[in-house]
């Protein structure tokens, strides 16, 4: 019997070859990995009825460590995003997105070493939303003003807020820890608590207790928009951040900008017992089946899911291998080259061969 079992869903779009050439490059590590392959999305609703259907959750519930490529959410149909439910479903509260420089990639920032922890159930992507118009809509209007004497014009749509003490202390706890297990020394909470007095307020309430029971870790705060000015003039002043929901999504995309882009940006959703790795990015459907997508974001959610299942040499030398693939400069995809439309970028399969070729070269990390 292998000595980890983890599920793969292979997602769709560019979802299928980034995966198949994230699945390579983390066997060829020699981590010793069964692979239950569970099919979800879009493809499979013809067959269940449903883009999750519940042996692929059930599979992660038992398997407890799952990498997942990206899938598609149609836009304008009745289908909600797989992704969120199954955030949501397995309470998946903390995101993590390290965005980490690499010599070789062209970017107007190097030495870039920032950890976005976003929290993952709450806050304005709760889902709680009252459409402009439908009476129930009108219902909590006429509550809202009768409870705070504020008027709200009644062609309104409206999205709630929850920001609760369990959910802003479970995520700062385990934003520490991690900062801890990873050899980090700073963890910033960000929040717009100036003006959001009882979300924002809460979660800085909260963030400064819990940093009283992690002494060893500096703390301090920012304001959300002095955050996003600041991370584009000293992003070196930054180790982990740790941020509400909404302004986690986009700072984070942020982040990923400063060090060279979606094709580079890896993240797990964790819980607390389930761990679920998948890249920033999206199925970017328009270069689905090309070969041309960069599988390095899967491949460093390989890099962070091996550390995650205990082996930490397996990870450190996956990312020493697609390093070195960056730093030569040659085998890598069109995002990475100067120019799109570079002749000389490869397909996502060659740099698989590529990375792979770099772990059998060096097989001990460096
Ligand atoms: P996207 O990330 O798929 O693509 C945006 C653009 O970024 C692409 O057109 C491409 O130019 C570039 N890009 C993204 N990944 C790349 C890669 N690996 N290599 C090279 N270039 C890459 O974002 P989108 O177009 O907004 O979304 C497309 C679909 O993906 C939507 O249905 C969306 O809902 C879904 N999505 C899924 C996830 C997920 O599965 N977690 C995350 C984001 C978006």
């Amino acid at each position: 019997m292998a000595r980890h079992t983890i599920t793969l869903i292979p997602g769709d779009g560019i979802g299928y070859e980034v995966s198949q050439a994230a699945r390579r490059v983390i066997d060829a590590t020699g981590a010793d990995i069964e692979w239950d392959v569970q099919n979800a999305g879009l493809d499979v609703v013809e067959q269940y009825g449903q883009p999750m259907p519940d042996h692929v959750l059930e599979s992660i519930r038992r398997n407890k460590v799952a990498i997942k490529g990206p899938l598609t959410t149609p836009i304008g149909t009745g289908i909600r995003s797989v992704n969120v439910a199954l955030r949501r479903e397995l309470d998946l509260f903390a995101l993590v997105r390290p965005t980490k420089w690499y010599p070789g990639v062209r970017s107007r920032y190097q030495e870039v070493d920032l950890v976005v922890i976003r929290e993952n159930t709450e806050d304005l992507y709760a889902g709680i939303e009252f459409a402009e118009g439908e009476e129930g809509t009108l219902e909590v209007i006429d509550t809202i003003e009768r409870l705070t004497g504020r008027s709200i014009r009644r062609d309104s749509g409206i999205s709630i807020k929850p920001t609760s003490i369990t959910g802003t202390q479970r995520v700062f706890r385990f934003a520490f820890q991690w900062a801890i297990d990873n050899g980090r020394r700073k963890v910033t909470a960000v929040h717009k608590a100036n003006i959001m007095k009882h979300t924002d307020g809460l979660w800085l309430r909260i963030a400064q207790d819990v940093a009283k029971e992690f002494p060893q870790i500096e703390f301090d705060d920012r304001i959300v928009d002095n955050m996003a000015m600041q991370l584009v003039q000293k992003p070196e002043l930054y180790d982990v951040m740790v941020m509400p929901n909404l302004f986690g999504d986009i700072l984070s995309d942020l982040c990923a900008g400063l060090v060279g882009g979606l094709g580079l940006a890896p993240g797990a959703n964790t819980g607390d017992e389930i761990a679920l790795f998948e890249a920033t990015h999206g199925s970017a459907p328009k270069y689905a089946g090309k070969n041309v997508a960069n599988p390095m974001a899967m491949m460093l959610s390989g890099m962070m899911m091996l550390r995650h299942i205990g082996e930490k040499d397996a990870g450190d030398r996956l990312e020493a291998a697609v390093a070195r693939v960056i730093a030569g400069g040659a085998q890598v995809t069109y995002d990475m080259k100067p120019n799109r439309d570079d002749p000389s970028a490869v397909g996502t399969s060659q740099v698989a061969d590529a990375v792979i070729a770099e772990l059998e070269r060096a097989p001990v990390a460096r």
